[in-house]
């Protein structure tokens, strides 16, 4: 979601002139967007933040930003004073503010600019230094999680991106107890249906040929919007078979799911269009019944073994990712080696493990004490991990010798770059162009993470 909302703030900056630069020390505008899910996160956009006062010294004229959650839908008092440095703060999902300081500025006589803040600005259309404060590590930067040519490169060498994140619905109203979320990116605003179906066209034309449909529960798009007493208005299915028509758009993605909101609706949206993929993020957090009702989750084990079978059932071939928690408060021994079991059991094709972090104002950090130690924390991820690297190396392995599609986003270590449907990671060498295309690869090696092979055909369509 941080990615999405500084692509559209990138975009609102470049409409008014300004370019991108990978140097703060360079920027006449520094916005800093920030994830706060867990204190990690949190203390490194604070540490940043902190880092980037020095510069904002020597260069009063430059803007400084902070955008996200750790600013938040209301945001705090207490944050000009914490940090007196920073001009501006943005909720989520609304760079407006900072548009509109940055066109008033643009209204003031330049001499008067100048006395005020003893440096001036070097130009109007100066560059814009940009982070996404978020949990990514340098892996998922480098597989192409962040948009890095989006804020890395200068101006002039900008590409049109492959892919791009498109929210379809902010907030959420779940309060899952260990989650900050709704707090910070406050209750759920679907979007219109019309605007999304716009933008993705709009996308298209640009070149960009997949898209990914964003929600923090994704399959709640249009859940809001009933209940103000008009009729039905569109769901997810509704709006993938909307997006589907774009032109020149090959492929639909969309996360976050919740166990209990994936209904049979959107399972058969995904079987019967073709453009949309055959992957499905949809987090289990735990595989205890009793973890998962303090955790505040709304369905149990076996419901979530019900879903996976039905997914399997409707969309053979279909990859699955999942989230889980390890160590949250009061978990025993016994509970994660049931987490353990379950996902040993379901063997999925991705699993993203946190190790719990109390987070102020939560149900969790009130009410519970978080008592498993850092150290077993740390031993469970472990455990965790290793079963994962094992059952994704088997499952990729699979692929040997197979055909698959590939989308190919950019060329990486000299060798391009792109993922198949089911978002398995491949690379393969050939010196054609091959950005933006489909390409069709025989994989001929595999590991856990990422495959490569040769490619055999332009599928593109
Ligand atoms: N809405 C999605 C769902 O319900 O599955 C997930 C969105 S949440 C922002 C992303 C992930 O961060 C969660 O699935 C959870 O595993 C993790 N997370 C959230 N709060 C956390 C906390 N306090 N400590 C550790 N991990 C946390
Ligand atoms: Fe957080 Fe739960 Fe909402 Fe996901 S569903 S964003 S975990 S509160």
């Amino acid at each position: 979601m941080n990615v999405a909302d500084s692509a559209r703030l990138a975009d609102e900056l470049e409409a008014l002139g300004y370019g991108p630069t990978s140097q703060p020390e360079e920027a006449d505008v520094v916005v800093l967007n920030t994830c706060v899910v867990r204190q990690s996160a949190e203390d490194r956009a604070v540490g940043r933040l902190t880092s980037l006062k020095p510069l904002k010294e020597r260069r009063p004229r430059m803007v400084l930003a902070v955008m996200g959650c750790l600013v938040g839908v209301r945001p705090a008092d207490n944050l000009p004073q914490r940090f007196s440095h920073v001009d501006i703060f943005l909720p989520p999902s609304d760079p407006e503010p900072l548009i509109a300081l940055l066109r008033q500025r643009e209204q003031e006589p330049r001499s008067r600019i100048q006395e005020a803040g003893g440096g001036g600005l070097r130009s109007r259309r100066g560059p814009v230094a940009f982070q996404d404060m978020q949990n990514v590590s340098p892996e998922a930067a480098a597989m192409g999680l962040i948009p890095t040519e989006r804020v890395l490169q200068p101006a002039s060498c900008i590409l049109p991106p492959v892919t791009a994140y498109v929210p379809v619905i902010y907030g959420c109203n779940h309060v899952c107890a260990y989650c900050i979320v709704p707090y910070r990116r406050g209750r759920e605003r679907s979007r219109p249906l019309e605007k999304i179906v716009s933008e993705v066209q709009a996308l298209a034309i640009q070149g960009v040929r997949e898209v990914t449909l964003l929600g923090q529960i994704v399959d709640r798009y249009g859940y809001d919007r009933r209940n103000d007493g008009s009729a039905l208005s569109p769901d997810l299915a509704d709006l993938l078979r909307a997006v589907h028509d774009a032109d020149g758009l090959w492929r639909v993605r969309f996360l976050t799911s919740h166990p209990s909101y994936i209904s049979d609706r959107i399972l058969d949206a995904i079987a019967e269009l073709p453009k949309v993929c055959e992957h499905i993020e949809v987090a289990v957090q735990a595989g205890d019944d009793d973890v998962l009702r303090r955790m505040r989750r709304g369905y149990g084990v076996a419901d979530y073994r019900a879903l996976v079978e039905r997914i399997r059932l409707r969309l053979p071939g279909c990859s699955i990712a999942t989230d889980i928690i390890v160590g949250f408060p009061g978990e025993t021994a016994a509970q994660f080696q049931a987490t353990v079991d379950l996902l040993a059991d379901l063997r999925l094709d991705t699993v993203h493990v946190a190790a719990y972090s109390p987070r102020s104002g939560t149900l969790a950090a009130r009410k519970m004490v978080d008592d498993v130690p850092a150290e077993e924390k740390k031993r469970r991820l472990k455990v965790v991990d290793e079963l994962q690297e094992q059952i994704v190396g088997q499952i990729n392995r699979r692929l040997l010798g197979q055909t698959v599609e590939v989308l190919v986003e950019g060329k990486h270590k000299g060798k391009w770059r792109g993922r198949t449907r089911t978002t398995k990671l491949v690379f393969f060498q050939d010196d054609a162009d091959w950005r933006g295309r489909l390409a069709a690869v025989r994989i001929t090696w595999a590991g856990p993470w990422s495959t490569q092979g040769e490619v055999m055909a332009d599928a593109s369509p």
